[in-house]
């Protein structure tokens, strides 16, 4: 479902070339589960959200769901992540003037479905946060503003999740949960799930695991090798 071949990515800053990701090739099967790990600053979140279409490559490319995503305009890029795609970012991302209803159906109202609201409610339960729904963000903890922008991230069924550090900001507890949900997903619906993680008891509950150093891929083994 995911190509990524000879992946590079360059930032200019005050003049000069910084090289973040350097020729990257992996690729990840349907349904699979994997983990990119690495130290900070080593290019995670970058990688992640190149091969989810948010930003472009300097050379190499990403191919998603037999897209090429380097071909295309922000317009087609936009299009792709609205059908295929769900993305949980590090800082959530809710929009702060939206409930949490509002905030978990922005993906279906922007598909232009109709019966977006039942389905929000429905996930929101999921999410364990039924009686939560009329919430603006600021009224929400961290955990349940990270389970709204899950369920935002699962409203559209998409065909492939980026969680960007899923249990970063969470208490054991709630990191547990929101684990669960992760995995329940992946597992239930066959949904592929590609995290970036610190947390390496939850890189441990996927089957693989890329680990990034200074803009390389070192390593990229099963979970099961790796010690
Ligand atoms: P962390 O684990 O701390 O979140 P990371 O591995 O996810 O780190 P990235 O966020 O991908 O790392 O950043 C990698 C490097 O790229 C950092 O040195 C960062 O400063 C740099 N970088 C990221 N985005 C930009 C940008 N838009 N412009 C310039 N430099 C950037």
């Amino acid at each position: 479902i995911l190509i990524v071949e000879n992946l590079t990515k360059s930032f200019q800053s005050s003049g000069r070339s910084l090289t973040v990701l350097d020729d990257v090739s992996f690729t990840v099967e349907e349904g699979e589960s994997l983990a990119i790990v690495g130290p900070s600053g080593s290019g995670k979140t970058t990688l992640l959200g190149l091969c989810a279409g948010l930003d472009v490559s300097t050379s190499g490319f990403v191919s998603l769901a037999e897209m090429k995503l380097n071909a295309m305009g922000e317009d087609d890029r936009a299009y792709v992540r609205n059908q295929f795609v769900g993305f949980i970012f590090q800082n959530f991302q809710l929009l702060p003037t939206l409930t949490a209803l509002e905030n978990v159906t922005v993906p279906l109202e922007l598909r232009g479905e109709k019966i977006y609201k039942e389905k929000g409610r429905e996930l929101l339960d999921r999410v364990g946060l039924g009686d939560r729904m009329d919430h603006y963000p600021s009224q929400l903890s961290g955990g349940e503003q990270q389970r709204v922008a899950m369920a935002r991230a699962f409203i559209t069924s998409p065909k492939i999740l980026f969680a960007d550090e899923p249990t970063g900001n969470l208490d054991e507890e709630t990191a547990e949960k929101v684990t669960e949900l992760l995995f329940n997903i992946n597992k239930q619906e066959g949904t592929t799930l590609v995290m970036v993680t610190h947390n390496l008891e939850l890189a441990a509950h996927t089957e693989r695991i890329l680990q990034i150093k200074g803009g390389k891929l070192v390593s990229d083994k099963k979970s099961s090798e790796v010690s």
